[in-house]
C-alpha cells in the first residue's frame, strides 16, 4: 500500500457520496467512485414521470442526527428547502388516528379503544432479547398488537414478526407507558408530538434526489457513471467492471447490498457465503398517483394497517413541495405516493396494482370525490428494507470482519444491512466516518453501533 491509498468507492448514493466528499475535504485525492446508473442518489433518488410529477423511491423525509449531515444539506441546498411540521395519521376503520397510534387511542371506537388500553396496562414490558412478535405483545399488549402493530408491521416488512429480532427498535417505534395513553383517552387530548421526525425538511425542487445531484456535481470529475462492478478479487485487490475494464484498489468502500457484494467476490470462505444467504430484505413498489384536483389535504403522510388497502403508507407529496406536481401548480394538481412491500412471504403482482391503489386512495378517504387521474407511476425498489431477522447479527459478525480484513468496508443502508442506521443521515455519516478511518485512522462513530 502506498502513502496515499487508492480508494475505490462503489455507489453514488448518500453513503458513497458522503465518503467521496470527506476524502476530498481531507485532501485525499487518490480515489474513484463507480456508479452503475447514469445518475447519483441511489435509493434516495427521484424521477419526473412523463406527465411532469416528481416521485421519490418511497416516502423520504430529511431529519438529521448529525452536524455533518446538516452541513452537507446547507452546502448543497442552502435555503432551498422547506421545513414541515409532521402531521401523520393512521387510518383505522373510518377514523384518522394521529400518530403514534398508542398515544391517541381516543380516536378509536370504544370497543377497540378499551382492548388497547387494557392490553397496555397489563403488558409486562418487552425486552430486546425477544423476537419482534413476542416483544410487541409484551410491550403493547394484545389490543394494540392485534389492531395495529402486527398488521401494520407485516405490511411494512413483508416478513413474519416471529422471524425478526427486536433489538433494532430504539427510536424507530414509539414505546409509551400506559399512564400517558390513559391520560390522553380520559382527558380526550391528542398526543402527537412523539419522535425524532416531528419536524422534517424537504428540498424545494427536484425531490429528495436534489441533495445528492448537487453534491455529485461538485465531485463529478472523479465519479464514473454507467460503471457497474461485476466482480471483486479480494486477493489481487481489483474490481472488474461489467464493461470488461479493471480497477485496482488499496481500500474498497462498497455501498451495494452486502449479500450482492459477497456474491461478487471471486473467492471467499464458504462460511461467508452461507452467512450472506441468511440475510433477508424486502422490496417496495412505489405507486404514485397524480390527480387533477387542488391540494387541500394538510396531512404529511398516512399509515394503513388494514389488509384490504394495498399500501402501508401514503405520502401527500404535493404538500412536501409544490414542485412535485406539473408547473408547481398545486391549485390544479395534488399527488399521493404510496408504498407496497413485497417478499417471498408476501408476494405482490404489479398487474392492475396502480388502479387498485387509486381506488383504495378513494375508498380509504384520502382523496374525495372522483377527480381526474393525471398520472399513475410505478417504481420498483427491489432492495428496500434490510430486515432485522433473528439471524442477521450472527451473519454480519461472520461477513464484516472477513471483509475488513481484506480492506473492504461495506457501509450504508444495505452495505451495513442495519435498518437502525439505515436512513440518509446515517448513510452519509457512515461514508464520512469510513473516509476518516482510511485517511486519519479515526475510529468510526456509528457503524456498527446499535443505538444511533
Ligand atoms: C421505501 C424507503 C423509504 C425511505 N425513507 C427514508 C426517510 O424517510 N428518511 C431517510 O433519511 N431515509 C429513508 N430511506 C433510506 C434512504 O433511501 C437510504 O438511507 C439511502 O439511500 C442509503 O444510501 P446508501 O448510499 O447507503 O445506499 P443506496 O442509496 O442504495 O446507494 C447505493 C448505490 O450503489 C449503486 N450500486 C449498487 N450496485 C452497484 C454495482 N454493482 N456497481 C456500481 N454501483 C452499484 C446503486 O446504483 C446506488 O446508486 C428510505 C428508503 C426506502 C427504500
Amino acid at each position: 500500500m502506498t502513502d496515499t491509498p487508492r480508494v475505490v468507492i462503489i455507489g453514488a448514493g448518500p453513503c458513497g457520496l458522503g465518503c467521496a466528499r470527506e476524502l476530498r475535504r481531507l485532501g485525499h485525492v487518490n480515489w474513484l467512485l463507480a456508479e452503475q446508473q447514469d445518475v447519483a442518489g441511489g435509493h434516495a433518488g427521484s424521477v419526473i414521470d412523463p406527465q411532469g410529477f416528481t416521485w421519490d423511491f418511497g416516502g423520504h423525509v430529511v431529519f438529521s442526527h448529525y452536524g455533518e449531515f446538516d452541513t452537507l444539506l446547507e452546502e448543497t441546498m442552502g435555503d432551498e428547502v422547506y421545513q414541515h411540521e409532521r402531521s401523520s395519521y393512521i387510518r383505522f376503520g373510518n377514523n384518522w388516528v394521529p400518530y403514534p397510534f398508542q398515544n391517541n387511542l381516543r380516536h378509536l371506537p370504544p370497543e377497540p379503544a378499551y382492548e388497547c388500553i387494557l392490553g397496555l396496562i397489563e403488558a409486562p414490558g418487552g425486552d430486546s432479547s425477544q423476537d419482534f412478535a413476542l416483544w410487541m405483545e409484551a410491550t403493547f399488549g394484545g389490543g394494540i398488537t392485534h389492531h395495529f402493530m402486527r398488521p401494520y408491521n407485516f405490511k411494512v416488512w413483508a416478513t413474519p414478526p416471529e422471524r425478526m429480532a427486536s433489538n433494532w427498535i430504539a427510536e424507530r417505534v414509539s414505546v409509551i407507558d400506559y399512564k400517558r395513553a390513559l391520560r390522553s383517552l380520559t382527558f380526550q387530548e391528542d398526543d402527537a408530538a412523539w419522535g425524532p421526525n416531528n419536524m422534517f425538511t424537504f428540498p424545494a425542487v427536484g425531490g429528495t434526489a436534489e441533495i445528492y445531484r448537487r453534491l455529485a456535481v461538485k465531485l463529478s470529475d472523479q465519479i464514473q457513471y454507467n460503471r457497474e462492478i461485476a466482480s471483486v478479487d479480494p486477493e489481487r485487490k481489483t474490481v472488474a467492471m461489467a464493461d470488461g475494464t479493471e480497477e485496482t484498489y488499496d481500500k474498497l468502500v462498497s455501498t451495494m447490498p452486502i449479500d450482492v457484494l459477497v456474491s461478487k467476490l471471486v473467492h471467499c470462505p464458504d462460511s461467508v457465503r452461507r452467512a450472506a444467504e441468511d440475510l433477508e430484505h424486502n422490496g417496495v413498489l412505489v405507486v404514485g398517483i397524480g390527480y387533477e384536483s387542488p391540494l387541500k389535504d394538510d396531512k404529511s403522510w398516512m399509515y394503513f394497517p388494514a389488509e384490504d388497502i394495498p399500501f402501508y403508507r401514503a405520502t401527500n407529496f404535493a404538500k412536501y413541495s409544490s414542485a412535485n406536481v406539473p408547473d408547481a401548480d398545486t391549485g390544479r394538481y395534488c399527488s399521493y405516493m404510496t408504498e407496497i412491500a413485497y417478499s417471498r412471504y408476501k408476494p405482490v403482482s404489479k398487474e392492475g396494482l396502480a388502479e387498485h391503489v387509486e381506488e383504495s386512495l378513494r375508498r380509504a378517504g384520502v382523496i374525495e370525490g372522483l377527480p381526474e387521474v393525471a398520472s399513475m407511476h410505478i417504481e420498483d425498489a427491489a432492495y428496500a428494507y434490510p430486515v432485522p431477522t433473528l439471524k442477521r447479527d450472527a451473519a454480519l459478525e461472520v461477513i464484516q470482519p472477513w471483509l475488513m480484513h481484506h480492506d473492504i468496508y461495506s457501509r450504508g443502508r444495505f452495505g451495513s444491512w442495519r435498518y437502525e442506521i439505515g436512513n440518509m443521515d446515517h448513510a452519509v455519516k457512515m461514508g464520512i466516518d469510513t473516509a476518516r478511518l482510511i485517511v486519519e485512522k479515526t475510529p468510526e462513530e456509528i457503524w456498527p453501533s446499535n443505538d444511533a
